[in-house]
């Protein structure tokens, strides 16, 4: 962590349990606040139609052995809804504050030693709520980046990078809204455009994707896991696409189905609401379920576990890329220095959160265009911390609720 140890010699999955092992930033207290952004456009899922998305963030206040203040920041990924994880946000707050942040601070003690991050996962003894600890260990990262004076992208050694991003369009409507959108979005210098699919609309999405062949853009498409037994039926006609992935077809659970769609496609299928732990990914990727991973730190148990599914895949060849669940800009930072590990990463879901989001905690650059590639991209954030501070107006502005979480002795 202080730049002269051995772990900066390891790789960055092996390294990340080491952060912090030091013992030299100590913690002084922990608080959790919502805050409900605004999405741009209202998001409907199974459950109903969310017009904001809600977001918990765990604060951490700290200090370095000389006295100086430092902070962790921590966003937690649940929703408002479960439709896409086990948990939501009010669910993820009270698990937070009931027992995660008790747990962090009882396991700091007396002397207040904010443990290393790879003492996290071990807090609730594997007890589910993967978003929230998520949450927990990413606010530990950050403190003891802070407090060691490096970046995230240090860390992982790819500061001064930028990334191209892929940018989302939602279920298409027409062939003609449809074409408008991709070339707009090609315009823009998105390398990759996701496209969602659902039954019924494969039409649709031929429609506006045939004619972009060989167009240099990539196209994939998100399915949600929206389809059934007919699966292989209805998306065969846009299987010459050249499409980058279908992803998620098929209900998380049912790994055969998406080894038999496998099989039956040209078109790689890629993974994402399966793929809840790292051994989820392996076990996906051995059996043939999927032939390309999508990396959703949260989802997968953090930030270690993401880059453990990394190193994984690019040990094994296969080839992934980093997921959005409409973060804010700061974990949104986070992503943008984890896609930046090698491996055969394709521009993931990082465009800047004013896609999806009317209001946001950090101030987000628009990218700018590379003018060898054409493509817009995106700076990994150059620290100190994870990203750069959550901006304390912005916070509260947008915040409402806010908990102190009390030390053992309160
Ligand atoms: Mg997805």
């Amino acid at each position: 962590m202080t730049g002269s140890g051995d772990e900066d010699h390891r790789p960055p999955a092996d390294a990340w349990p080491l952060l912090g092992a030091e013992g030299a930033t100590v913690l002084d207290g922990a608080e959790l606040l919502r805050v409900d952004l605004p999405f741009a456009t209202p998001v409907e899922t199974a459950v109903g139609i969310h017009r904001h998305r809600p977001v918990v963030l765990v604060h951490l206040t700290a200090h370095r052995p000389d006295g100086t203040p430092v902070e962790g920041w921590g966003e937690c990924a649940a929703l408002a809804d479960t439709t896409y994880d086990a948990e939501d946000a009010d669910d993820a707050f009270t698990w937070l504050e009931a027992s995660l942040l008790p747990a962090l601070l009882r396991v700091s003690g007396r002397s207040g030693a904010l443990p290393p991050v790879g003492r996290i996962g071990g807090l609730l003894d594997g007890a589910g709520h993967r978003l929230a600890r998520s949450a927990v260990e990413m606010a530990v990262a950050d403190a003891h980046l802070r407090a060691a004076g490096r970046s995230l992208a240090d860390q992982l050694g790819v500061a001064g990078m930028r990334l191209p991003a892929g940018a989302v369009l939602g279920l298409p409507e027409s062939v003609g809204q449809l074409a408008t959108d991709l070339g707009q979005l090609a315009a823009a210098g998105f390398a990759r455009v996701k496209v969602k699919v659902a039954p019924g609309t494969e039409a649709v999405i031929d429609g506006a994707v045939r004619p972009l062949l060989g167009s240099g853009l990539l196209v994939q498409l998100d399915a949600n896991g929206t389809y059934g037994d007919d699966a292989a039926d209805r998306l065969a006609p846009l299987d010459d696409l050249g499409l980058v992935c279908i992803e998620q077809p098929l209900g998380r659970r049912d790994l055969d189905g998406h080894r038999r769609l496998a099989a039956a496609l040209t078109t790689p299928i890629c993974l994402d609401e399966s793929l809840d732990a790292p051994s989820a990914v392996i076990e996906a990727v051995e059996t043939g379920a999927c032939s390309m991973v999508c990396v959703k730190p949260a989802r997968l148990g953090g930030i270690g576990a993401a880059l453990e599914v990394i190193s994984w895949c690019e040990a094994h060849g296969v080839p992934w890329w980093i997921g959005g669940m409409f973060e804010t800009g700061f974990a949104r930072g986070v992503n943008r220095a984890l896609a930046a590990c090698p491996g055969r990463s394709f521009p993931g879901d990082l465009s800047p959160p004013s896609a999806y989001l009317a209001g946001d905690i950090v101030r987000s650059e628009p990218g700018r265009i590379d003018a060898r590639s054409g493509h817009r991209t995106f700076p990994v954030p150059a620290g100190p911390g994870l990203g750069p501070s959550p901006d304390q107006a912005l916070v509260e502005s947008w915040t409402v609720r806010r908990v102190a979480v009390p030390t053992p002795s309160d």
